[in-house]
């Protein structure tokens, strides 16, 4: 029998605020494998995050299959806004959420992951996170600031995390993010430059792949996941039509689950999917593949 064999192997997953998002299940998916995980998250939801932990109202959600408890090698604190503490403004530096948390940036992340597992130690780096402070415009209606901050956040933050950790990457390992179709077709209502962070990261999928590939021999692939209903998902305001809307028409009329995403992702990391380097995987019950249905 062959089964996803992640033991040994350490991941982080940048992207974990709380149980309900894909970044939550795909911690559990990778720790079910056998992985150690870490992972990362955004200073303003980060307090809520450890204290539910904390008080053990996350227990439930953190039990794995054969009975152990999810537990985080480390939490780090991450704005993939900022590459460097010279990037950060004087109000975010000081804002109570932030000032307490050392160097939240990608650079600090990396250098403190480094300091604590050393060299050759990023075999799994999934980056689970997006924001776009005007998701719910149309694209029409968004401000340049909007925009770019979209991409910033949800696009560049991959490039700059690959680029960073590459160096601590052991030829093999796997750099793994998360998209959506409104990159490539129109979602209305999937707006505020999100779009185009979606398109900027599946470009940059390839162009990583290849670079990263010849650079340190591992493999970025990224998961193109159907809707589901997220702390993130829920800022166009729409989610709940595009789950029904997917439920009629994809060629499986069922709810997609955020383990469905994160098996994908456990599969990708892993030495099965050796072979897979520069794709958009597409896990949404096929709705990627429509063009007419119900006619
Ligand atoms: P989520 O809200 O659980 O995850 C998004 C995470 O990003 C949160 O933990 C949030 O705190 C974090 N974040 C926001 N701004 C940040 C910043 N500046 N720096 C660091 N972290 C920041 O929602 P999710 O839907 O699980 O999103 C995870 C990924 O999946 C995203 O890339 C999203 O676009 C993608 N995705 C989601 C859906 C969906 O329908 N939920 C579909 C396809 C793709």
């Amino acid at each position: 029998m062959t089964n996803i064999d992640l033991r040994g192997k350490r991941a982080l997953v940048a992207g974990v605020a709380d149980a309900v998002g894909f970044g939550f299940a795909i911690a559990k998916s990778l720790a079910e494998c056998g992985a150690q995980v870490a992972v990362a998250s955004w200073p303003p939801a980060m307090g809520i995050f450890e204290t539910m932990l904390r008080r053990g109202k996350m227990d439930d959600s953190r039990r794995l299959g054969d009975g152990r408890i999810l537990e985080f090698s480390k939490i780090y604190a991450l704005d993939a806004a900022y590459d460097t503490m010279e990037d950060v403004p004087a109000d975010v530096r000081d804002n109570k959420r932030y000032s307490e948390r050392g160097d939240f940036t990608i650079a600090g992340l990396v250098e403190n992951w480094r300091k604590d597992f050393g060299p050759d130690s990023m075999d799994i780096l999934v980056h689970s996170l997006a924001n776009g402070p005007e998701a719910a415009k149309d694209v029409i209606d968004t401000s340049r600031r909007g925009y770019l901050s979209a991409l910033g956040v949800s696009a560049y933050s991959m490039v700059s995390m690959v680029a960073k950790f590459g160096p601590l990457m052991p030829r093999g390992a796997s750099a793994i993010s998360l998209t959506y179709l409104g990159a490539q077709q129109v979602i209305q209502g999937y707006g505020g430059g999100m779009n185009a962070a979606k398109a900027a990261l599946e470009s940059d999928t390839k162009y990583l792949a290849f670079q990263a590939g010849r650079r340190y021999g591992i493999r970025v692939n990224t998961i193109s996941a159907g809707p589901f209903a997220t702390r993130a998902a829920s800022a166009t305001g729409k989610i709940k039509e595009y789950i029904e809307h997917y439920e009629m028409h994809a060629p499986l009329q069922e709810r997609l689950t955020q383990e469905e995403v994160a098996n994908v992702v456990s599969f990708i990391a892993s030495p099965l999917a050796s072979g897979i380097t520069g794709s958009t995987v597409f896990v949404d019950k096929g709705f990627h593949a429509m063009g007419i249905s119900g006619a």
